[in-house]
């Protein structure tokens, strides 16, 4: 048994405990166990889109002036606060999905044969857009069980996956892909924000920034090339913001000098300025302590459901190593979707559900509290005890 009082000591040494005061907490009942889906926003960062309008409509397209230099400036700080990659490697821009199409085109152009492999249990959009990618380049694909399997694929050209896996929330290590000869692309869309991450050991990388980073429901993904790669490499987009001299309209493509070479079309400035926002966040609290309070977070979580709900049916789908874990853990149930919609309609906690039997507890390191674990967690145990997850409408939804 663990006391609740335990949480709250926890809390009242927290020395992050303060960055929680910087959100608006609508309905502080609900307890929000979903920010790896889409994180709350900063009230800086509600500001941030609120001035921007501002700037639009009293400097109307003058803005430009400034707002052309985003999806670069804000990807050198996501560089420096959160990737670990140097000046000139990130860029943000567009969504994962289209940044991972761009880069897989790119990667291939340079591996003349061999296929393309993805992790089998990788996030779909991956698996979807690397599959269209191999068909289109007449590529064998290949869809990996396992990691060991992936890179047991000798010849591959292109290989997949995520740094945390975004179910089981399982941290993989950089490093295993650096004796391949394969070119990797690692998306680490729920490892931003969560873990400290040392992308200079990658040749390329997407993600996203309305997760952890708490941009908003579609601010601007990233993708990152290595800068020895980057005179290489092209994009099967050729749009005018990748254009060497963007505004001379000159008459064919020409790429830009280095990583923003792979914008595309007119960037989404509101997003970007979301997210410059958030990320003076994670600046001021520092990665590294980010992501030492997250491991403390879903270390509590695995700890009282070691001993609340092993008993009631819960498997941890989660490594037991809180280093080998991102910012979220997955529990395995039987009535896991019941489970989930009991808990928003009945527990106010909201958790999240993926098929077949999974529910995902994220905890952002920046508002979520020791106590919301306590207390989300004992009322999913008083949920599944008292057996009231039976009595909800169990009908499939079309957003789970
Ligand atoms: C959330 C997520 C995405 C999202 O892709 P979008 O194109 O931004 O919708 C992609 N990959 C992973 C691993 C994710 O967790």
């Amino acid at each position: 048994m663990t006391a609740r009082a335990e949480a709250e000591l926890m809390d009242a040494t927290d020395a992050l405990a303060h960055f929680r005061d910087r959100f608006t907490i609508a309905d502080p009942e609900r307890i929000y166990l979903d920010g790896n889906s889409l994180g709350r926003p900063g009230r800086a960062t509600e500001a941030a889109i609120a001035a921007g309008v501002d700037t639009w409509r009293v400097r109307g397209v003058e803005a430009w002036a400034d707002w052309i230099e985003l999806p670069r400036r804000v990807g050198d700080r996501l560089a420096a606060v959160c990737l670990g990659a140097r000046p000139g490697e990130v860029v943000a821009c567009d969504s994962v999905t289209v940044n991972l199409y761009k880069l897989a085109h790119a990667a291939l152009d340079h591996r003349d044969h061999g296929p393309v492999v993805v992790l089998a249990s990788e996030f779909p959009t991956d698996r979807y857009v690397l599959e269209g990618v191999a068909r289109a380049r007449g590529r064998d694909f290949i869809r990996a069980p396992s990691l060991s399997e992936a890179f047991a694929q000798r010849d591959a050209a292109l290989i997949c996956l995520s740094l945390v896996d975004y179910r089981t929330g399982e941290l993989r290590d950089l490093a295993v892909g650096s004796d391949t000869s394969a070119l990797v692309i690692w998306d680490v869309s729920h490892a931003v924000g969560a873990v400290e991450i040392g992308l200079s050991r990658a040749d390329l990388a997407v993600g996203c920034t309305y997760k952890y980073l708490g941009a908003g429901p579609g601010a601007p993904a990233f993708l990152y090339v290595r800068s020895e790669l980057q005179e290489h490499l092209r994009t099967p987009i050729q749009g005018w913001f990748g254009q060497h001299d963007q505004f001379a309209m000159g008459s064919s493509y020409e790429p830009a000098e280095g990583t923003e070479r792979f914008l595309a079309g007119t960037p989404a400035i509101l997003g970007l300025l979301a997210l410059d926002a958030s990320l003076d966040l994670f600046e001021e609290a520092g990665m590294a302590s980010v992501a030492q309070k997250s491991q403390a977070l879903t270390e509590f979580a695995v700890r009282l459901s070691a001993s609340w709900l092993a008993p009631l049916g819960f498997q941890l789908a989660s490594p037991l190593r809180a280093e080998e874990r991102g910012g979220h853990i997955a529990l395995v149930h039987r009535d896991a979707w019941r489970i989930a919609r009991a808990l928003i309609e009945r527990g106010a906690v909201i958790p999240d559900f993926r098929r077949p039997d999974i529910l995902r507890l994220g905890m952002p390191a920046m508002y979520t509290r020791f106590v919301d674990v306590w207390d989300g967690l004992a009322r999913l145990r008083t949920l599944v005890t008292t057996g009231e997850h039976l009595g909800v409408d169990d009908a499939p939804r079309r957003v789970t």
